[in-house]
């Protein structure tokens, strides 16, 4: 008989477990909370590992990406503190060229290919009990408040940063949460900053507070205000667009940072939230197991949570194939294949973070040498990528 999970949330993480489990001949389904799909979302970059791990979960074909055609001379500039801009270096002329997606192209992708997996929306898990065979659900549905009981071979939380898979099996939330002192408002642009291209980036990376736009091929971009704090819980009291004005006021004479104000006003939803890490010294205890953000929340500044949720999704499918019938087998070999993985880019996220909000003006000015020096670097590489491929061009012609 085919073993059966239940996977808790279809983000990113649910749906690539629930397609690993699948394929290792598991029968998965999958509770959210929400009472639909979300769609949209803000940009996403998806490195090398994670369009891997969409070619290892079949669901690349199905991936939207919108990465902007590169103009000669770039499409990123930065704006500096007497309002000129400058060419810059983008999130996306990264090493290893990330793919620019919306959160909404990655899940849309594997929703396609989670056909046939049963989908109860609006249904969350309220207790979790371990027994010698199986493990037992206490599921509520929040439209009607009803709770059933429902046994599984295995529960797989993939319910985010703030899990209650986590909450209710490895305890509070404080237990595992890293607090960065700092805060994110992420939304799209009904239109690009006027005097900019459709598909530019703009960066203003001031100490403690920065202002994102990620251009995209065919979308309108996306922004991203981000700002240190040291009083968290007070960023959550009162109108969250005035509280950003005020946070961005001294900036906002500049048309950027303005525009992206303006439009947050108009913007039909927005992800407003504080930053953390999730730090854990192990993701499985038992018949339970934490994926994606619910096990190692990375962070944006690391730019590698949906690659990392992805992966971890496909890697655990491989690993309950390879160890069939071992089920801690199957969890320790998931966990020693990628925790050298996570450990490496939750360290490295704390320096992205000065990348993308510096600490303080000596931060800030440190940040603007070092983005400057890469820029001359890359451009010297495509000079002579250019001048290479224009040599082998004319020998070819000559032949
Ligand atoms: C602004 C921003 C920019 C980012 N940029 C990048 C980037 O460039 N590159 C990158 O790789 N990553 C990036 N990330 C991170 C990436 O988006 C996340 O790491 C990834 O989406 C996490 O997926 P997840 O499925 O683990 O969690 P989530 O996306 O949080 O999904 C969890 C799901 O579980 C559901 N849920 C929650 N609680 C319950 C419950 N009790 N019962 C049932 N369902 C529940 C939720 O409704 C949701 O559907 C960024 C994140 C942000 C916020």
């Amino acid at each position: 008989m085919r073993k059966r999970a239940l996977v808790v949330g279809l983000g990113i993480a649910g749906m690539s477990a629930a397609i690993g489990l699948s394929r290792a001949g598991w029968t998965p389904v999958i509770v959210e909370r929400a009472p639909e799909r979300r769609t949209g979302g803000y940009f996403v970059g998806l490195f090398p590992e994670g369009r891997q791990a969409a070619v290892d979960l079949g669901i690349a074909d199905h991936l939207h990406t919108r990465n902007p055609e590169q103009r000669a001379g770039g499409n990123s500039w930065s704006v500096n503190r007497r309002g000129r801009r400058r060419p810059a270096l983008g999130f996306l002329d990264q090493p290893g060229g990330p793919a620019a997606v919306l959160r909404g192209d990655v899940e849309a992708a594997l929703w396609q290919s989670i056909t046939g997996v049963e989908v109860r929306f609006a249904t969350t898990p309220v207790a979790i009990t371990e027994g010698p065979a199986e493990v037992q659900v206490l599921l509520e549905n929040a439209d009607t408040g009803a709770r059933y009981g429902e046994s599984f071979d295995l529960v797989v939380g993939a319910d985010g940063m703030r899990s209650s898979v986590r909450r209710i099996v490895f305890g509070p939330h404080e237990d595992h949460l890293v607090n960065w002192k700092a805060m994110i408002c992420a939304f799209q642009l009904k239109e690009q900053v006027p005097s900019y291209e459709a598909s530019d980036s703009i960066i203003i990376a001031r100490a403690k507070r920065a202002v994102w736009v990620f251009g995209l091929a065919d979308h309108a971009p996306t922004a991203l205000l981000t700002y240190r704090t040291r009083d968290i819980q007070e960023q959550f009291s009162g109108s969250r667009v005035e509280r950003l004005r005020a946070v961005f006021s001294g900036m906002d004479d500049d048309p950027v940072v303005r525009h992206v104000l303006d439009s947050l006003e108009e913007a039909p939803d927005h992800l407003f939230d504080s930053v953390h890490q999730v730090r854990m010294p192990r993701w499985s205890t038992g018949r339970v197991v934490l994926v994606g953000d619910a096990a190692w929340c990375m962070n944006l500044y690391s730019g590698m949570g949906a690659t990392s949720s992805l992966r971890g999704g496909a890697a655990l499918g491989a690993a309950l194939q390879a160890y069939p019938d071992d089920l801690d087998a199957a969890l320790d070999a998931w966990e020693a294949g990628l925790r050298p993985f996570i450990t490496k880019h939750q360290r490295t996220a704390r320096l992205k973070q000065q990348m993308f909000v510096p600490s303080s003006r000596r931060a800030e000015a440190l940040r603007s040498v070092l983005v400057g020096l890469a820029r001359r670097i890359r451009g010297r590489q495509l000079a002579t990528e250019a001048g290479g491929a224009q040599a082998s061009a004319l020998s070819g012609t000559s032949r």
